[in-house]
């Protein structure tokens, strides 16, 4: 199977499995234990805070492990809505990943401010520049890499922006980590990644909070993670997840040479299918990810199952949990209709795709294209 569905997940890097099973061979004990072996799991679980650590740039102490980031992001809003005062907003870019939304909705149903994007997939700073002139949120959210389109945000200048206005800053990294570089992102006040977006294990991730600063624990029991985060740490998992992202991380660095397969395919496509587009084009994207829009007419999901049948995984893009399909709420916050939202194809290659896979990735979509073309009406005589 030709796997292109590498922003949904990812396949365990070879490295990542190696330093899980040696994990779960050496280090048999909870961290908690007082006794030897414990220690050696508390010791072994430090060493990674610490590279980690020094992967995003920030102290080892203000990374909390997680199950991934969903549960990061919503101890961040759970955080926010235990702590700020009873009047404070916080505001997020229109085009979230769900858990940050409906996070967000849920602890702050009638104060959450939707930030608007430009038809190009970024978020809008000069709207954001000027509201911030009459108003100052609480909490301020802007992800790193768009999961469907792969836009690269301006979470820099966004961070900047909350710097000079006292407002803490959280970066949803998930889709960055392992593609860009992770250095800087320690500079937030929260970030969050998951470990399945990037070559690790599933249900292990990372929230990075504000230095030396107090966390209201969304899980309680346990004073793991320093009273942060309850419940006995994923010790295997998270010696598995930093040994992926230092496979990546060297990968990250050779990031340009693989963007190129990426714009050689859209060129192609657009050729191949006339009729189609490519979504945020003219925006920076990740080396990854492809957003196109199919020539007219063809529901999406069929898309899906006439390349799966083909042999080749690919995605809508947003997720469709009731089985109903709802138009992306990131392609609306775009600008785009119902009706080309519909026509929306994701292609995510991973690190080891390859020329062949994207010409073969091609050559599946011409062919799906074709056995999709109604047959042509036979005449009665
Ligand atoms: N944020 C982004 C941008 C994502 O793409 C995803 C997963 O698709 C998540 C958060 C949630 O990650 P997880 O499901 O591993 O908790």
């Amino acid at each position: 199977m030709l796997y292109f569905d590498h922003n949904a997940t990812s396949p365990l890097h070879p490295a990542a499995r190696q330093a899980w099973l040696d994990a779960t061979e050496r280090f048999i004990g909870n961290p908690s234990s007082l006794h030897r072996v414990g220690a050696r799991a508390d010791a072994a679980l430090s060493e990674a805070r610490e590279k980690l650590a020094a992967f995003l740039g920030c102290h080892a102490l203000d990374l909390v492990f997680t199950s991934g980031a969903t549960e990061s992001a919503n101890t961040v809003f759970h955080h926010a809505a235990r702590t700020l005062p009873p009047d404070a907003e916080v505001w997020l870019s229109a085009i979230e990943h769900p858990c940050v939304i409906e996070a967000a909705r849920y602890h702050f149903p009638k104060r959450h401010r939707l930030i608007p994007v430009t038809r190009d997939g970024v978020v809008d700073l000069d709207w954001l520049a000027k509201k911030l002139k009459r108003a100052r949120p609480g909490l301020l959210a802007v992800m790193a890499v768009n999961n469907e389109t792969g836009v690269i945000q301006p979470t820099r200048e966004a961070l900047a922006l909350c710097r000079a206005h006292g407002i803490p800053f959280f970066c949803d990294a998930v889709q960055a980590i392992g593609k860009l570089p992770a250095a800087g992102l320690g500079d937030c006040d929260w970030a969050s990644g998951s470990a399945h977006k990037f070559g690790g294990p599933r249900g292990v991730g990372f929230l990075k909070c504000p230095a030396k600063g107090r966390v209201a624990p969304l899980l309680r029991g346990g004073m793991q993670e320093e009273g942060r985060r309850a419940g006995t740490e994923n010790v295997p998992g998270v010696l598995a997840m930093v040994a992926a992202l230092n496979a990546r991380e060297q990968a990250a660095r050779a990031g340009a040479q693989v963007s190129n397969l990426r714009v050689q395919f859209e060129h192609q496509l657009l050729k191949a299918l006339p009729g189609s587009a490519i979504i945020a084009a003219e925006s920076p994207r990740v080396w990854n990810t492809v957003l196109a829009l199919m020539p007219e007419a063809d529901c999406r999901t069929r898309w899906v199952v006439k390349l799966d049948k083909l042999g080749v995984a690919v995605s809508t893009g947003s997720a469709c949990a009731s089985g109903k399909e709802e138009p992306s709420p990131v392609l609306t916050a775009m600008g785009y209709s119902p009706v080309e939202a519909a026509r929306a194809l994701r292609f995510s290659a991973g690190w080891e795709s390859t020329e062949a896979d994207w010409h073969q990735l091609l050559a599946a979509l011409v062919q799906a294209h074709r056995e999709m073309q109604p047959a042509p009406r036979s005449r009665r005589l």
